[in-house]
């Protein structure tokens, strides 16, 4: 018996990445390998929290934590912040709104709820993080996922025939991409093909609608300073593209478990990104009513004055290169496949067949990854440059004995 609407799914959520992650932390091994977190960790395998976040929190007044934030869409200085924080010295010429999330999560989930009836298509890469195929389906959403690669770079030329395939049968689509430092091949399109990619769109017939999401929740994470290019890219976007930038503070101030996010709106015509607006600020009103108001305070206060915060998070991303350059040298030097990487918290080796078993063969030598489509996901983010060191060559060992 159930009392849920017919449509509700009643299956347990399963969770794979925690449920090894514990079964990595239980391994006492020494040589044990726990490559599974996908949270930033320092060389002694703690979590990244930035004092320069933490500090200025723990001084803001109780008051100020107990209230509710000023507005459903978020408290303006987060907003303004957040905006400025995201689109950088970048001269944006389209219409710009943006509404305050629960984190990226939050910020995607609004793109997926508002847009597309039941049954449209929401293009997804084929390797992605997990939640869109599950985002999709809670809004009986058509989830078509487009291949990532072609030799070592985009390819776009499956994109765009998915593209057209779908436009033949309805007037819209969400195209979502997840781009820098993409989850979990560590890809980044070039400015070349994000041209291409912004041509063949504006060039659809003006008749059909795309909706174009970047999930950009790696984006502070980038190995070369221009991190925000594309948006350069987007200024050209026509009128039947509306543009949408999911934020994430998760990763950006090290603040997971403060639910902090935003969802960018950006589109020729003001009255277009006003109505997204406002349709998104009364779903948030009857979802989860407003977001953490000393969360919001902070980091509008850290935005204000970055000086430390920048200086902090060089010094992660320097570490988390350093992790990226020891993890490649030796993958290269002894001929361990990865996926294109250019920057970010993961690297995906390539493994299509035999996938399950690599996985399982992996765990048995007490190497704890994550299965992904067509792949094996590392988490450099989590990984001292101890553990680095040699995995290359035992991952390819393992994967020559199978
Ligand atoms: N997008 C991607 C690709 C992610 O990997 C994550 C988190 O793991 C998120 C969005 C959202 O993160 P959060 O909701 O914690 O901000």
């Amino acid at each position: 018996m159930t009392f849920l609407k017919k449509t509700r799914n009643t299956s347990e959520l399963v969770d794979t990445v925690f449920s090894l992650a514990a079964k990595a932390k239980n391994d006492l091994d020494p040589n044990a390998v726990n490559a599974t977190i996908g949270t930033l960790c320092d060389e002694d395998g703690q979590l990244f929290a930035f004092d320069s976040v933490f500090d200025p929190y723990d001084k803001l007044p109780h008051r100020l934590k107990a209230a509710y934030a000023s507005a459903f869409k978020g408290n303006d200085n987060y907003r303004q912040a957040v905006l400025n924080w995201v689109l950088r010295d970048k001269k944006i010429q389209l219409n710009k709104e943006i509404i305050a999330t629960p984190g990226g999560t939050g910020a995607v989930s609004l793109a997926f709820s508002n847009f597309l009836e039941p049954g449209q298509t929401v293009l997804i890469p084929e390797i992605a993080w997990p939640v869109y195929q599950l985002m999709a389906n809670e809004n009986s959403l058509k989830a078509v996922s487009y291949s990532l690669f072609e030799e070592d770079h985009f390819n776009i030329t499956n994109l765009k025939q998915l593209i057209l395939e779908n436009l033949q049968s309805q007037d819209k689509l969400i195209l979502l991409i997840n781009d820098p430092c993409q989850n979990p091949t560590g890809y980044s399109l070039s400015i070349s093909e994000w041209q291409e990619l912004i041509f063949f769109l504006n060039s659809l017939p003006k008749n059909k609608q795309i909706i174009l999401l970047n999930d950009v929740a790696y984006i502070d994470y980038t190995f070369t300073e221009d991190s925000r290019a594309f948006l350069e890219v987007w200024n050209s976007l026509e009128n039947h593209i509306l543009g949408l930038v999911a934020y994430s503070c998760s990763k950006s101030f090290t603040s997971y478990g403060m639910r902090l996010g935003a969802l960018i709106i950006l589109h020729q015509n003001q009255e277009v990104v006003e109505g997204v607006l406002h349709a998104m600020d009364k779903q948030a009103r009857s979802l989860w009513s407003n977001i953490s108001n000393s969360g919001m305070e902070n980091i509008a206060n850290v935005l204000c004055h970055p000086e430390a915060y920048l200086k902090e998070k060089k010094s992660a991303v320097q570490l988390l290169q350093k992790r990226a350059k020891l993890f490649i040298k030796q993958a290269d030097a002894c001929h361990l496949h990865y996926y294109p990487f250019k920057e970010g918290f993961f690297l995906t080796l390539v493994c299509d067949e035999k996938r399950e078993a690599y996985h399982q063969a992996l765990m048995d030598h007490h190497i704890y990854c994550v299965l992904v489509p067509k792949g094996i996901r590392i988490a450099l983010c989590s990984l001292p440059l101890a553990k680095i060191d040699g995995l290359p060559k035992r991952l390819k060992e393992i994967q020559e004995g199978l």
